[in-house]
């Protein structure tokens, strides 16, 4: 029983190990990956539950190293916020999705994703005023997603870029609806164009009466307040079914199609209306 009780400990220790090493790995790869290009975006559409069409697209980032393979976002992108490398990178992201956004996307409104750090920064702002311009964007075509963590964190300065974002013409959307601390009140503070209502919800809506609650709760609440909304992570016709019913504008999700490279998205929506 010691034996196998000291086995477990080691296990668990290398274990540990392991976790460290790959974290101190993508670190040290991620500094690199910029300048190697190996750093990719995205597209995954969004669907008009109204029209059936494609209006717009959210950018996802991809990173494909020579030897660790596809790495997820889920795992570099806190890394990259913890080492402050979320600024470069997201610079990188925001300046390749205009540039699809000019050449390949134009009749697309592109979704960002921005770390709170990066929204946070008093560059921000002249940083998105300096890509329309570069670009020739037409500052509705630009949408920024962020989270609740940022308004979590220094509400003052949030709230003074978010405004001068609003101002500049480029849309925010709230990304992971409902799985935040946000009270309804920030809501009415801050100006959001559009709610994201978290895969979480989507996930349960055709096996629990809460999420269905919620997810028209939170509908009704974008309706109010003049709010866009989009469901995220719909996987079954059913979902569908019911998000249309309750009203909800848009969807999202690997039923529709998982996120693809421009070229791919510009085929797909070439064949959009004969599906
Ligand atoms: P997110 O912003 O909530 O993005 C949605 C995630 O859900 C994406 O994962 C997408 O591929 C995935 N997804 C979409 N439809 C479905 C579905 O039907 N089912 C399931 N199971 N998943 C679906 P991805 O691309 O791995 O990104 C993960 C997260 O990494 C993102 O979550 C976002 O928080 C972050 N991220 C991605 N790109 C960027 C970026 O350029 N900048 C920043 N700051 N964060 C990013
Ligand atoms: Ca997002
Ligand atoms: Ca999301
Ligand atoms: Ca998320």
């Amino acid at each position: 029983a010691k034996a196998s009780g000291r086995g477990r400990v080691e296990s668990f220790t290398d274990e540990l190990g392991a976790s460290q090493r790959r974290r101190i790995t993508i670190e040290r790869e991620l500094r690199e990956a910029l300048a190697r290009n190996e750093l990719v975006v995205h597209y995954q559409p969004q669907v008009d539950l109204r029209t059936w069409t494609i209006r717009s697209a959210e950018a996802l980032v991809r990173w494909n190293h020579p030897t660790l393979g596809s790495v997820s976002p889920s795992e570099f992108v806190p890394v990259a916020e913890e080492t402050g490398l979320i600024h470069n990178i997201g610079a990188w992201v925001l300046a390749k999705a205009c540039s699809d956004a000019r050449h390949l996307l134009p009749d697309l409104r592109i979704a960002v994703n921005a770390s709170a750090a990066q929204v946070q920064r008093a560059g921000f702002v002249n940083e998105l005023r300096q890509l329309l311009n570069r670009y020739e964007l037409k500052p509705s075509q630009l949408e920024v997603e962020i989270t609740e963590s940022l308004l979590m964190e220094d509400i003052a300065v949030a709230l003074e870029n978010l405004h001068a974002i609003k101002q500049l013409g480029v849309r925010i959307a709230l990304d992971d609806f409902g799985t935040g601390y946000s009270s309804l009140a920030y809501l009415r503070r801050f100006p959001f164009d559009k709610l994201k209502i978290d895969r979480a919800f989507i996930r349960e809506l055709l096996s629990t009466s809460d999420a269905r609650a919620i997810v028209r709760t939170i509908l009704q609440l974008a309706r109010v307040l003049g709010m866009d909304t989009v469901a995220e992570g719909v996987e079954e016709p059913a979902q569908l079914e019911v998000l249309s019913h309750v009203g909800c504008a848009a969807i999202q999700g690997f039923l529709v199609a998982r996120p693809m490279p421009a070229e791919q998205l510009v085929d797909l929506i070439a064949r959009w209306d004969s599906l």
